[in-house]
């Protein structure tokens, strides 16, 4: 059983992020990019059901600069056999990329894509269960637990109240969660193999695919900054405070 599992190139969690001054986005100029962590999780999961045995062969696909690359790397190091790298210089939207992803699942016939539930960049939450739409494949989003077996996948879901489980016939497109596992940190004889794993890249006109952006920004702005706060000095001060400065009880 062949596993792909998308891999986005986004500013690293850490950085905190500014808007351009004309309003047209974030300044991702010289600052560190990693790997989506939810993107990290995915891999690390394809990594372990094929230590188990479940999975024979895991695919690591990335959409974007040819910096990507390093992004597939990355994926490799944690245990992913081989990348695609469908390189382009064009901003991809979420339907681009479903629209690439599903090019390649008619290639490489995965029965389970895993992504990433969203990527920290943009936080569409929209790829996977697009590219599960495309292909006409079930779905199960925001897995905290996955088991495959007998030509199914078995995925916990954790929703308001408790948690929901769902049987899904393969192929099928499962999302991660942030609990689905913790991914484990590539060693450095790990990081050198996966300097030598194979490394294929495409164009998306060689997959046949039209990624013009669909959508246009009309701006980006900071949110607003909070007012500083007041210490109260009991509470009979602060249901004055609430009931007739604040005017919310
Ligand atoms: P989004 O819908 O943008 O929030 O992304 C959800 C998931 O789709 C990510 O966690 C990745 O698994 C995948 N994905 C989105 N964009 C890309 C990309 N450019 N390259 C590879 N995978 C992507």
């Amino acid at each position: 059983m062949k596993i792909l599992v998308p891999v986005k190139r986004v500013v690293d969690y850490n950085v905190k992020v500014r808007v351009k001054s004309d309003g047209t986005g974030v300044d991702i100029a010289n600052v560190k990019m990693s790997m989506n962590p939810f993107d990290e999780i995915a891999i690390e999961e394809a990594v372990r059901l094929k230590e188990a045995g479940i999975a024979t062969e895991v695919v690591a696909v990335s959409c974007g600069l040819a910096a990507c690359q390093e992004t597939l790397r990355a994926a490799m190091a944690i245990g992913a056999d081989r990348g695609i790298l469908v390189e382009t210089d064009v901003e991809l939207q979420p339907l681009a990329v479903a629209k690439l992803l599903k090019a390649l699942c008619g290639k490489e016939a995965p029965q389970v894509v895993i992504c990433g539930k969203q990527a920290i960049d943009d936080d569409s939450n929209q790829t996977g269960q697009m590219l599960a739409a495309l292909m006409g494949w079930p779905q199960a989003t925001f897995a905290s637990k996955l088991v495959i077996a007998d030509g199914a996948a078995t995925v916990t879901r954790e929703i308001d109240g408790g948690l929901e489980t769902l049987e899904i016939k393969l192929p099928a497109v499962v999302t991660t969660d942030l609990r689905l596992n913790e991914p484990r940190y590539a060693t450095l004889p790990n990081i050198m193999k996966a300097k030598k794993k194979p490394l294929e890249t495409v164009k998306p006109a060689d997959l046949g695919v039209d990624v013009a952006p669909r959508l246009a920004t009309l701006k980006v702005v900071e949110p607003a900054k909070r007012s500083a706060g007041v210490r109260v000095a009991d509470v009979a001060q602060l249901v004055d405070k609430l009931k007739n400065e604040a005017k919310v009880i």
